[in-house]
């Protein structure tokens, strides 16, 4: 028996979900059950993976364990961008390989393309906005970088436009920005409703239990899996348990477990609201990737993410404070005229990346199987991993599939300390370099 060796341990601060209001009472797996695949983990990757699991077989059980609440989740606590292209600009090696960064995008959009299909066939209310996101530049720097952008964007024919300050003042009410690039085929929405969605409208022969956190794993064929209050027998497991993936003792010193953070303000007043001016919903992503992502939504709140802290226990809750008053900052520096507007909540959320930048799809042991390590853009990325990870366990091949399956593994980790010490070291160099960015 293997214990679980890292365990998701969430707060009630999630915005995207408190904002919501109280949800039903979770179902929680109880007694000992049998099922044909158990996926563990209600992100992303573990709703795609069930959902297409169930589909390609409609005649088997699939049971889908999650150790939180619906949308409580790193899923529902992100930002809620699903992107097509590079969230992060790397205006180096972007294009180098432009076949290669094609594929990327492709991959992405059969992402955002299948979710957009489950959406908009079950009806899921998810406030699901086909806007697309504005990179958006404060310094001279960043307007450097964006240009840098816009031509990797050109050498891979992608389309976007140019915002110049003005345009930058009428769509956003601030005058904080030099200069944007609009990519337009993201989406934007509340990931927090989107999560619960896509658990809700999974096939009829998926069973979904909140509150479940597996604690014990007896691996062999079949798999015993042991939650607090029951366990389930199975000869086919899926991991997708990303910032926790290292507890089930695969990948060890492979993953970089990270925490990044958000905030939301309240709704702004109406007299908030004509004070600021601009468009009631935009989502800006940084031109520096250590910068700070902003959403205005059409409910009147702000939101602010950035900072991304190392925690080898993937913790999401000590910190907060510290974070609270950079966010505190970076929203008053983008909104002057609202100093009176307060963060009404602020949460964390974790990660795993790989230092390689090398995803997780495919068999990990006999009847065993993953899909993680989005390098923190799981959106899109996550969802076509889980649905090409489900296609690929029933013998489907696809050549987007191969992008994903016979691709380089995460490279192992430098021993700790000297792990740790990197990234601590780069995430604070990075935001060094990202300056009024952040
Ligand atoms: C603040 C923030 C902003 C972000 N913004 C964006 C964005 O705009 N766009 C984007 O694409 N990505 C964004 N991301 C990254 C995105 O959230 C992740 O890439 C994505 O959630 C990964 O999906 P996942 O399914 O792999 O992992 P997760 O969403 O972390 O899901 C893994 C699940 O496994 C469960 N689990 C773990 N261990 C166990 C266990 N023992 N038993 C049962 N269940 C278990 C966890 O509870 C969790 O629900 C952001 C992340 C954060 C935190």
């Amino acid at each position: 028996m293997t214990r679980v060796s890292l365990l998701p341990s969430y707060d009630d601060q999630n915005g995207w979900l408190e904002i919501l209001g109280p949800q039903p009472e979770p179902v929680s797996l109880t007694g000992d059950i049998e099922a044909d695949h158990v996926v563990i983990g209600a992100g992303y990757g573990g709703l795609a993976a069930a959902r297409r699991l169930a589909e390609l077989n409609p005649d088997q059980s699939i049971v889908l364990l999650e150790a939180d609440r619906l949308g409580n989740n790193a899923a529902g606590r992100c930002s809620g961008f699903i992107i097509d292209h590079a969230h992060n600009i790397r205006a180096k090696g972007f294009n180098d390989d432009t076949a290669n960064a094609k594929r990327g995008i492709a991959l992405n959009r059969a992402g955002v393309d299948w979710l957009d299909e489950i959406v908009h066939r079950e009806g899921i209310d998810c406030d699901w906005r086909r806007e697309g996101k504005i990179h958006a530049a404060a310094s001279k720097k960043g307007e450097e970088t964006l240009a840098g952008f816009a031509a990797s964007l050109d050498a891979v024919d992608e389309e976007y436009q140019m915002y110049d300050a003005a345009e930058c003042q009428r769509r956003f009410g601030t005058g904080f920005y030099r200069s944007g690039l609009h990519a337009p085929h993201s989406v934007l929405v509340n990931p927090a409703q989107l999560v619960i969605g896509l658990a809700k409208t999974m096939p009829h022969n998926v069973e979904v239990y909140e509150d479940s956190m597996v604690v014990d794993v007896d691996f062999g064929l079949p798999h015993t899996l042991k939650t607090l209050q029951g366990s389930v027998r199975t000869p086919s497991l899926v991991l997708a348990a990303n910032g926790f993936g290292e507890g089930f003792g695969f990948f060890t010193n492979k993953l970089i477990p990270l925490i990044t953070w958000g905030s939301m303000t309240r709704p702004l007043t109406d007299d908030e609201v004509d004070r600021l001016g601009g468009e009631d919903n935009y989502g800006i992503i940084p031109a520096h990737p250590a910068g700070t992502t902003v959403r205005r939504r059409p409910d009147r709140r702000i939101l602010i993410r950035n900072q991304y802290t190392f925690s080898r226990k993937s913790d999401i809750v000590t910190g907060i404070e510290k974070v609270k008053r950079t966010h505190e900052k970076s929203f008053r520096n983008r909104y002057p005229m609202l100093p009176e507007v307060e963060l009404e909540y602020s949460w964390g959320g974790a990660l795993s990346l790989s230092r390689n930048g090398a995803g997780v799809c495919g068999p990990v042991a006999e009847g065993v199987w993953a899909t993680m390590v989005y390098q923190g853009t799981g959106m899109a990325k996550g969802t076509i991993s889980g649905k090409f990870l489900a296609e690929h366990m029933m013998g489907q091949t696809d050549p987007l599939m191969d992008l994903l399956t016979s691709g380089a593994q995460p490279s192992r980790n430098f021993p700790d300390p000297f792990n740790r010490w990197g990234v601590m070291m780069n995430a604070r160099w990075r935001r060094a370099q990202a300056g009024i960015e952040e």
